[in-house]
């Protein structure tokens, strides 16, 4: 195992769980607003798939293969469509929701850092523990979404699933969070692995919670949740099964099977703060060595700890109706696979059986026609590519070639065709439908630093050059730079292909002026624009943040957006502000494919409706005003995209 490979999560869980791991609220929930009356008829539903990338899908339906989808294409419209600047997840969503830019709606990466002290903190919601009583969660998203300008018409939406709805807000329809919900311990998606078998994290005790277990037939261990609370669970032995005890319920789990969804209650402070979770646990083996896997546990949607949706009983009711399911905004289990506690096998799974309970909600809420206007989102078409690119890829370290996983991405591209039959078949024929991805996918076959290069560059300078690619231990130390001598730094680079310039009276401990900024900018840029693998251009698209975006976060924004060419992507020592030796190496890890700070003109999302939309190039950013136009409202002056209908 690589140093690489351990260390995202670590961050990201140690940004959300200081955020997460006390009672807070969301935005008030509770109040009832008289929305005005809307007498139309029309209907439009939006359906998401994450990442799904145009080749595939193009290659895919020649083949005959994506049958509902080829339907359409002919008989409708389709072409790609242009995803943002960067191009990543919560920002192009939040540009799907608002339509307008990064610069006006402030989501720019998913780790932005503080620039008072250069740390990484999570880019989609932002908390403040300095309220009176309980922390309160806010989005970091800024402006109206197009369900909340419908909602002011009287028309009503049903939102499921679209990523950064994450704490929710009012609307006049209904809405269940998705990407960017937490787990009950505060983070993105942290599982547990419980084992008898003596093994280590080797050097990301954050990664996850291992918990190594004696060698006896009855175990005493715990399940984590939020800050110190746990759940106590009590693991008994047999030869090929287990008894777990969690709270006062037992069940057996044999090797290879997963167990229904447990309901896991973390005491906070007695009866006032009791979180709720649930969460599966999968058994690999029981003897000779116990190998036991449990899922990120899920707020309980029945009694959840945070409001994830709106109305707040609204998850409630999609659990009476459907039966429980999984609420943490990371649809599958990306992290175990990549630290190898779970097998390709058991991730598909996980995956299609959380896709299946997505499936199930889409028809039944469908049906239900109480919407004008009805989204969702799908993740899964995302985390399948970013863990299984492997096996599309002969480049890749870890490619295997007859794999009966070659089809791991297929399987879930014909998924999502069926699932557009079957929400065809619910619509009423002069229902408006558009199916559309955020951006597209690529290799991760090669890691790039770029807080190397500016350190081979001589933009960066450490104290100790000799600790240089000690990175775990800087990640440890209160002081994620504490080799970095910012005295004589002029440009850093955190988060996900952002580089910033170490601007005076705006970094902590800046030294560039103002007047030398440009110049710096265009240094590097120019410099970087040749950084060669071989005989390839590493990057593709350098751009100053003013040039991709405007409004009144582009001060938010890094100085310089890196766009890498196919098949390399920023490194994750980068992304949490590490120094590692080297500037490009081998990406060794399963997490093989991706679309994160690839150039955005390389990676376009896609576009597919059964009507026929204009023959122009199209952006993520157009569909809110075109989805307003069809109920004759105006687009807002603050938007930027354009109606394409
Ligand atoms: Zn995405």
């Amino acid at each position: 195992m690589s140093s690489e490979k351990r260390i995202s999560v670590k961050s990201v869980r140690l940004a959300l769980a200081t955020l997460l791991s006390e009672a807070a609220t969301s935005l008030n929930n509770k109040v009832s607003i008289d929305w005005p009356e809307n007498k139309t008829t029309k209907k439009v539903v939006v359906l998401g798939f994450d990442g799904t990338e145009h080749t595939l899908l193009e290659n895919w339906v020649k083949e005959g293969k994506l049958p509902n989808i080829a339907k359409l294409m002919t008989s409708g419209s389709y072409s790609t469509l242009n995803t943002t600047t960067p191009s990543q997840s919560p920002t192009a969503w939040s540009s799907f929701a608002t339509g307008t830019n990064p610069g006006k709606h402030n989501v720019m990466d998913f780790i932005i850092r503080d620039p008072g002290t250069y740390t990484p903190t999570i880019g989609i919601i932002e908390v403040d523990s300095g309220s009176i009583g309980k922390p309160v969660i806010k989005p970091i998203q800024r402006g109206k979404t197009f369900w909340e300008i419908l909602s002011e018409k009287g028309i009503k939406s049903k939102i499921i699933k679209v990523p950064i709805t994450f704490p929710t807000r009012p609307m006049n329809g209904k809405l269940l969070s998705g990407l960017g919900t937490p787990d009950a311990s505060g983070s993105i998606g942290t599982f547990s692995y419980y084992t008898t078998a003596k093994t280590t994290y080797i050097d990301n005790d954050m990664a996850y919670y291992l918990y190594n277990l004696e060698n006896k037939n009855i175990l005493d261990t715990k399940i984590q949740g939020p800050k110190t609370f746990s759940q106590k669970l009590t693991i008994k032995r047999y030869d090929n099964s287990v008894d777990l005890t969690v709270g006062n319920k037992t069940i057996n789990l044999k090797v290879g099977e997963w167990s229904d969804y447990i309901e896991i209650t973390f005491n906070i402070i007695g009866p006032l703060y009791r979180e709720s979770g649930i969460a599966k646990f999968y058994l690999e083996e029981s003897e000779p060595d116990l190998k036991l896997y449990l899922s990120p546990v899920s707020f309980d949607p029945a009694k959840p700890f945070y409001n994830i949706s709106y109305p707040v009983d609204f998850a409630k009711s999609l659990a009476n109706e459907n039966g429980n399911f999984k609420s943490v905004g990371f649809s599958a289990d990306v992290w175990a696979l990549k630290e190898e506690r779970i097998s390709d096998e058991v991730f598909l799974q996980d995956l299609h059986n959380t896709f299946d309970e997505e499936i199930k909600i889409m028809k039944s809420e469908m049906k239900k026609n109480d919407w004008n206007v009805y989204v969702q989102v799908f993740q899964a078409t995302d985390l399948v590519q970013h863990m299984f690119w492997r096996y599309l890829d002969s480049n890749n370290i870890r490619h295997k070639a007859n794999s009966k996983y070659q089809d791991a991405i297929l399987t879930v591209y014909e998924k999502m065709d069926k699932v557009i039959g079957e929400a065809q078949k619910i619509m009423s024929p002069d229902t408006t439908f558009i199916i559309m991805s955020d951006h597209g996918f690529g290799p991760y076959n090669k890691s790039v630093d770029l807080n190397a290069w500016l350190v081979d560059n001589g933009y960066m300078t450490l104290k100790d050059s000799s600790k240089r690619g000690d990175w775990i231990t800087d990640l440890r130390s209160t002081d994620l730079w504490s080799n970095v001598d910012w005295s004589k730094t002029k440009a850093y680079a955190i988060g996900m292909g952002s580089l910033y310039i170490n601007l005076k009276d705006r970094e902590g401990k800046g030294i560039v002026i103002t007047s030398e900024y440009q110049k710096l900018r265009d240094e590097i840029k120019n410099k970087l624009s040749k950084l060669k693998d071989g005989n390839v251009i590493v990057t593709s698209s350098i751009d100053k943040s003013e040039e991709v975006m405007h409004g009144e976060y582009v001060c938010n924004a890094p100085d310089l957006l890196i766009g890498f060419t196919k098949g390399y992507r920023i490194s994750w020592q980068t992304t949490f502000g590490a120094v590692p030796k080297q500037v490009i190496f081998v990406n060794d890890n399963n997490f093989s494919g991706d679309h994160i700070s690839i150039a955005p003109k390389l990676v376009p999302g896609i576009f597919i409706s059964n009507n026929k939309f204009k023959n122009e190039e199209k952006s993520i950013m157009d569909i809110a005003p075109t989805v307003l136009n069809y109920f004759d409202i105006e687009t807002p002056s603050e938007m930027d995209g354009k109606i394409i209908l």
